[in-house]
């Protein structure tokens, strides 16, 4: 079963986001099977945002997503990993859609809610990241031969 992890940033943390969100997956038939409030560091942050070194943004980026709290999450599904980029929309705001949650609740790119893994190798190396193997729970919902 696939795995991918989701993070609230810290301004969906602010706003009081996470339980909508978690909603969103819930109802879509992911199932939760990790999660945390946490503050990153900036060594996590570092290795997470590692592709966008040297972007113009790069700097503002790491300082902002360990500025405070964030919620982290593993979730498991089929095709988990596409499915839920497309339920959080494009990275450009202008560009999000409405009824994802980007498009729903951003205004600024900078300022976008949430992140997702964009490929099962980001997956992986981004639960390892934030997650230790026995913060993962597995188990078996029998409403998943429904979903
Ligand atoms: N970002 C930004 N300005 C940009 C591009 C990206 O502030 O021009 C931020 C934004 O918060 C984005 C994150 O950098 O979510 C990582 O960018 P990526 O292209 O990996 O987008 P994502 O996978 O988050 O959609």
């Amino acid at each position: 079963m696939e795995k991918t992890f989701l993070m609230v940033k810290p301004d969906g943390v602010q706003r009081g986001l996470i339980g909508e969100i978690v909603k969103r997956f819930e109802q879509k038939g992911f199932q939760l099977v990790g999660s945390k409030l946490m503050v990153i560091t900036r060594e996590q942050a570092e290795y997470h945002y590692e592709e966008h070194k040297g972007k113009g943004f790069y700097e503002e980026l790491v300082s902002f997503i360990t500025s405070g709290p964030v919620f982290g999450m593993v979730w498991e599904g089929d095709q988990v990993i596409t499915l839920s980029r497309t339920m959080m929309g494009k990275t450009n705001t202008l560009d999000a859609l409405p009824g994802t949650i980007r498009g729903d609740f951003a205004v600024h790119t900078g300022l976008n809610i949430i992140h997702g893994s964009d490929s099962p190798e980001s997956a992986e190396r981004e639960i390892n990241n934030f997650f230790k193997p026995e913060e993962i729970v597995s188990y078996s919902k029998d409403v998943n031969k429904w979903v």
